[in-house]
């Protein structure tokens, strides 16, 4: 039972809402662009909260993404620090710059596994790693027990995935 809402579709919507989260009384809104109060209270109970959540959850994306252009430069910054210091031949300058890049990815780790909700992907299921288990097994193919060793362990390996860690 989706009833048009007269104030979502209005053209002065903008100047309606900010009359609303202003105080203004219903009725004096009402009058002037022409909606009724009870359309007035119902978008102001129903819509105005879904779409100041959404205004929110669009603003926590884009400073996630600011973020991750930030560390993008910072790392560029480092990487090219690291490149100057191992042309000069500056050891002391080299290892910052690396352990710089280091807390860098350390960091970035982190808030991409914030960012990124999606289901981890199982490797060993993935075509990639059968196609490598089984380039593996073939090329071992004439030394048997070295075939053996490794499809044991790759056996152990996947019989482990998933399995606390
Ligand atoms: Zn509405």
């Amino acid at each position: 039972m989706a009833r048009r809402c007269t104030v979502c579709t209005h053209t002065e919507r903008e100047a309606i809402e900010a009359a609303l989260l202003a105080g203004e009384p219903l009725r004096d809104i009402a009058g002037q662009r022409g909606v009724s109060k009870s359309a007035l209270q119902r978008h102001q109970m129903e819509h105005i909260p879904a779409a100041l959540a959404k205004a929110q959850e669009a603003q926590e994306a884009a400073h996630a993404i600011d973020l991750v252009k930030q560390l993008r430069e910072v790392d560029a910054t480092a990487l090219s620090i690291l490149a100057e210091a191992r042309q000069g031949h500056d050891p002391d300058l080299a290892l910052r710059a690396m352990d710089r890049i280091h807390k860098q990815l350390e960091l970035q780790a982190k808030l991409l596994g914030q960012l990124d909700e999606r289901p981890q992907v199982n490797i060993l299921v993935s075509p990639e790693w059968i196609a490598i288990r089984t380039t593996l097994l073939t090329a071992l193919a004439p030394y048997t027990e070295a075939r053996v060793a490794v499809a044991r362990a790759l056996l152990q390996l996947e019989a482990g995935d998933g399995r606390g860690g």
